[in-house]
């Protein structure tokens, strides 16, 4: 009792970095912390602020304690066009750096709100590494989340230590990740970030070092996942990499109603009750949903050869699909500056059998109708986890980050899913995929004997997922010592 009335009192800030990958689940987490009664507040720019508060619509009408704050993000004294405040505002690559720059000149404004609050503890994005020292200033311990999950933390933890690329030539040249638990993983130069490869100094380079040394010296990191899905990893993590780490997810089921489900993340750009709706009419797991994240930026080409994979596969979909923000000039090659980006007729030919959302989707109550039985994800954390929650067996086209470490979990530990065969780390638009692998990858986990034991474990996964987050469960009693953890150091 003496601990449910601390925990009243708890107050926790949440700095997640500004991409839609790190606040829809740090939304998610906040909402976890404040349906425990833990004070939770969350700082974020002003133009991210709005999309927050959408997502928390239903817990302020449950009289959830979560507050936010906004900080002001240095646009102009970066160099940065007016409104850049997010990852998916970002129109070209050279644009990163100076994205990435601006972030380390919230420290001052994130000091002055530690010093005015002084919250019991400070989760922080992984790219804030010295948000481990700002919250140090004022004696407040400060908790690393990182957007993934165990094993690719693992895996890129054995990589930066080991260097298991070096002298590997040519770069199509498989090499063993070393010193990991489980099967044998294996990648290629070509799916590792250039960061990483060619050992560039660069500032993103310099802060993603600097990320990793705060794993260690902050007070811990809390993932969202589940014991069941990935413990070898998550044992590793701790016990040989000796890091003091919380399985605490998935935190995407704390959204329980449709509402919530639908609010997560941006705008839907179809409501929620049409997509239900012709979700409704269609029989179980017979539906592929088809979607890469939040910022990825297909070229034409490219979403011209996903819509014809697709119709070639027979399959029923739903395909978040978005237009390039780079312009058709830009994009060059043989594109006909008058035509749209589908291939002719191609809206008429898939009319009740492919709906097409441009823009936003309610990502997570797509997946969980149960007329949906197989998704196409670029394998970024949120969405692979999301995939697992809603047991479906998914196809793997990873573009950048540790998508590729992710794609290794689902084909190769998991074994929930196919890779269409994308070989190349590129950044935002990955590598080219043809459309043949595109209908091959979507036919193999929607029809047939091995898609259905895919099927199979995805479900029992799901099962899993959902036992986790229960009264008892591995994430719940997780999450109980992380407060009892805070509780102890705020007394
Ligand atoms: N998402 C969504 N609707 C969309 C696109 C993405 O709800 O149309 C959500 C998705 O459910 C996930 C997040 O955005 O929670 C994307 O995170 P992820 O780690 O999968 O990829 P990222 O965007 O960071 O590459």
């Amino acid at each position: 009792m003496a601990t449910e009335n601390r925990k009243q009192q708890l107050h926790v800030f949440f700095f997640p970095f500004l991409g839609h990958g790190h606040t829809i689940p740090t939304v998610d987490m906040a909402k976890l912390f404040a349906s425990r009664g833990v004070r939770a507040t969350i700082i974020t720019t002003p133009l991210n602020l709005p999309l927050i508060s959408r997502s928390l619509q239903e817990s302020t009408a449950l009289g959830l304690p979560i507050n936010l704050i906004p900080i002001k993000f240095p646009c102009a004294e970066a160099g940065l066009p007016e409104g850049c405040e997010n990852v998916d505002a970002i129109t070209s690559p050279d644009m990163f750096p100076i994205f990435f720059k601006a972030t380390t000149m919230l420290q001052e404004p994130l000091e002055q709100l530690l010093q005015e609050h002084h919250p019991d503890c400070l989760i922080a994005g992984w790219i804030f590494p010295w948000a481990t020292d700002s919250a140090a200033k004022f004696g407040i311990p400060r908790i690393v989340f990182n957007g993934s999950g165990f094993f690719p933390l693992c895996v890129g933890n054995s990589i930066a230590l080991h260097q298991p690329y070096k002298d590997v030539v040519p770069d199509s040249d498989p090499f063993v990740i070393p010193n990991l638990p489980g099967i044998e993983i294996q990648m290629t130069r070509m799916v590792l970030s250039p960061y990483i490869v060619n050992n560039e100094d660069n500032v993103i380079a310099r802060l993603s070092k600097a990320a990793a040394q705060s794993e260690v010296t902050s007070f811990g990191v809390v993932v969202n996942s589940f014991y069941e899905l990935e413990g070898i990893y998550a044992d590793h993590y701790k016990k040989v990499l000796g890091r003091r780490a919380w399985s605490i997810g998935p935190v995407s089921l704390c959204n329980r109603d449709i509402k919530e489900k639908s609010h997560r993340g941006k705008q839907s750009s179809m409501d929620a009750r049409d997509c239900l709706k012709w979700l409704d009419s269609k029989k179980p797991n017979s539906v592929v949903y088809i979607c890469f994240g939040s910022y990825s930026d297909f070229t034409i080409h490219q979403l011209r050869e996903i819509a014809m994979g697709l119709e070639a596969s027979g399959q029923n979909f739903i395909w978040v699909a978005r237009e390039s923000k780079k312009t058709k000039k830009e994009q060059g090659g043989d594109i006909d500056e008058d035509q749209g980006w589908l291939p002719e007729g191609f809206e008429k030919r898939m009319e009740g059998k492919g709906l097409i959302i441009r823009g936003w989707a309610p990502q997570v109550l797509i997946l969980e109708h149960e007329s949906v039985g197989g998704f196409v994800t670029h394998c970024g954390w949120n969405s692979t986890l999301e995939g697992v929650s809603a047991g479906v067996p998914m196809a793997t086209w990873p573009l950048c980050a540790e998508q590729f470490y992710n794609e290794r979990l689902v084909t190769q530990v998991l074994r929930i899913g196919v890779s269409v065969g994308s070989k190349k780390w590129i950044p935002v638009v990955g590598d080219y995929v043809e459309k043949v692998a595109i209908m091959k990858a979507v036919k193999e986990i929607m029809e047939g004997e091995e898609a259905e034991e895919m099927r199979n474990r995805a479900k029992e996964l799901a099962r899993m997922a959902r036992e986790a987050v229960e009264e008892g469960g591995s994430s719940y009693s997780d999450f109980n010592s992380l407060i009892e953890e805070l509780v102890g150091l705020s007394n």
